[in-house]
C-alpha cells in the first residue's frame, strides 16, 4: 500500500518515511502544501498523512481542495497538541482521523491500519482467500496453516492483491500502489515480483493456484480461474 506524507518538518517526515517503509508501505514525502496537494491529486494513494501547519497552503486547505474534487483517499491529519480548532476544522474539511503531535509511532501505525480497513467495513485485520491468510497487524502470511516468509515488497504486493481480490489488476495499478515515486521500476519488475510471490504462495501447495494471469490485462487473486 502506498502512502503520501505531507509534512514540512524534515526530521519528522524522514522518521515517518523510514518507519512506515519498515512496515512494508511505499512512502512518498512532500514538504509543503502546494506540492502535497499536486502530488495527491496526480497519483493514486491509499492513505495521506497530512500535517496541519504547512508553509503556503495549510493542511486544512489541502484537505478541502482534495475532497472538493472528489478525492476520497483516507486522510490522517497531524495536529498541534491541544489545538481543538485544528481538529474541528480538519474533520470538517474532510479528514478521516487526526493525531495530535507529539505522537507515538505505534499509535500512528494503528490509526493507519484502522483507516485502511475503513473503506470496506467487512475487511478485518486478516485478509483471506481460500486457505491463504495475511495478518495486516503482525504481517504473518500462512497457507493451509503453514507460515510463508515474504520480503517486504512481496508482502506489499500480496497485501494489495488481497485487498482487491477477485479484481483484475493491471501492472500500472500494482506499480502505483506498491512502489513509491522514486522507485525506478518497469512493468517487467511487476512480473518478476509476481513470480516471486507465486513461487512462495502457490507453487509449494497442491491446491489450486490463487494468483492468476489475465492475459493482456494483468493479474488477479481468487479461488477460481
Ligand atoms: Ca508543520
Amino acid at each position: 500500500m502506498r502512502l503520501l506524507v505531507i509534512e514540512d518538518e524534515h526530521r519528522i517526515a524522514q522518521a515517518l518515511k523510514e518507519g512506515l517503509e519498515q512496515e512494508s508501505y511505499a512512502v512518498d514525502v512532500c514538504h509543503d502544501g502546494e506540492d502535497g496537494y499536486n502530488t495527491a491529486s496526480a497519483d493514486e494513494y491509499d492513505l495521506i498523512i497530512l500535517d496541519v501547519m504547512l508553509p503556503g497552503m495549510d493542511g486544512i486547505e489541502v484537505c478541502r481542495k482534495l475532497r472538493a474534487e472528489g478525492n476520497h483517499t483516507p486522510i490522517l491529519m497531524l495536529t498541534a497538541k491541544d489545538q481543538n480548532h485544528d481538529i474541528v476544522h480538519g474533520l470538517d474539511a474532510g479528514a478521516d482521523d487526526y493525531l495530535p503531535k507529539p505522537f507515538s509511532f505505534e499509535v500512528l501505525l494503528a490509526r493507519v491500519r484502522a483507516l485502511m480497513r475503513r473503506p470496506n467495513e467487512s475487511i478485518g485485520e486478516i485478509l483471506k482467500v481460500g486457505e491463504l491468510t495475511l495478518n495486516t497487524n503482525t504481517h504473518e502470511v500462512k497457507r493451509s496453516g503453514q507460515s510463508i516468509k515474504l520480503s517486504s515488497k512481496e508482502y506489499s504486493l500480496l497485501e494489495y492483491m488481497l485487498r482487491n481480490k477477485g479484481q483484475v489488476l493491471s501492472k500500472n495499478n500494482i506499480m502505483s500502489h506498491v512502489w513509491d515515486f522514486d522507485a525506478n521500476i518497469l512493468p517487467n519488475t511487476v512480473e518478476v515480483f509476481v513470480a516471486y510471490v507465486r513461487a512462495k504462495v502457490d507453487k509449494p501447495f497442491k491446491d489450486a493456484e490463487l494468483i492468476q494471469t489475465v492475459r493482456g490485462f494483468g493479474y488477479k487473486i481468487g479461488e477460481n480461474s
